[in-house]
């Protein structure tokens, strides 16, 4: 099964701490399986390695300086997806993109602040999630929904050591020590 990596373009360190976590764990609650940043930044680490460790799944966590390689190397085994506002409509690229994600993996690339040129020249597909501009949380989950139809809402964590049972009106948590 092709998978899909979520790279984090940039990070401020005191300024982005949060919505980055944010990130991290939007793309592994929508299906993503790594999340790739390109600054270190150990709060944020532990963070999203906190999240992992209760609510289960193998949920990766990496920090790569020099993204331009791994971006060219990605390209070996899959295809490369940068959102921004300036790049073609979601709507009409996602069943070309659903399509080659029959057989090969996805990167997607969202950035913190101005991303340099060559993301757009890298990029098999510069991809805006509307052409107004938004946040890197909301094109990130729309993009992963679409691409997922939804399926990975109802993603299982495997180790997980607590679990929500979905009700319209009660607060139902299965805790690892059966505690409610
Ligand atoms: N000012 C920055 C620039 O010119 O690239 C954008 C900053 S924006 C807060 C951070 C990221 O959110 C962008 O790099 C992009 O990945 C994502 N983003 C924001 N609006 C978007 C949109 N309409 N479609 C797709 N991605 C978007």
């Amino acid at each position: 099964m092709p998978v899909v990596e979520v790279l984090r373009l940039g990070h401020r360190l005191e300024r982005d701490k949060r919505i980055s976590t944010h990130v991290a764990l939007t793309a592994r609650a929508l299906g993503a399986k790594k999340i790739i940043f390109t600054v270190e930044d150990e709060s944020v680490k532990k963070s999203v390695e906190k999240i992992v460790n209760t609510w289960g799944g193998d949920f990766k966590f990496e920090v790569v300086k020099n993204w331009k390689k791994y971006i060219k190397d990605f390209k070996e085994r899959g295809i490369v997806i940068h959102l921004t506002m300036y790049g073609a409509n979601v709507n009409e690229y996602m069943p070309k993109i659903r399509d080659e994600f029959k057989d090969k993996d996805i990167l997607v690339i969202i950035g913190a602040e101005k991303v340099p040129k060559e993301v757009y020249e890298l990029a098999d597909y510069n991809i805006s999630i509307g052409n107004q501009p938004h946040s890197e949380v909301a094109a990130l989950a729309i993009f992963l929904d679409r691409l997922f139809e939804g399926r990975t809402l109802y993603n299982d964590y495997k180790n997980a050591k607590i679990k929500i049972i979905p009700s319209k009106d009660k607060k139902i948590v299965i805790r690892e020590n059966n505690e409610n």
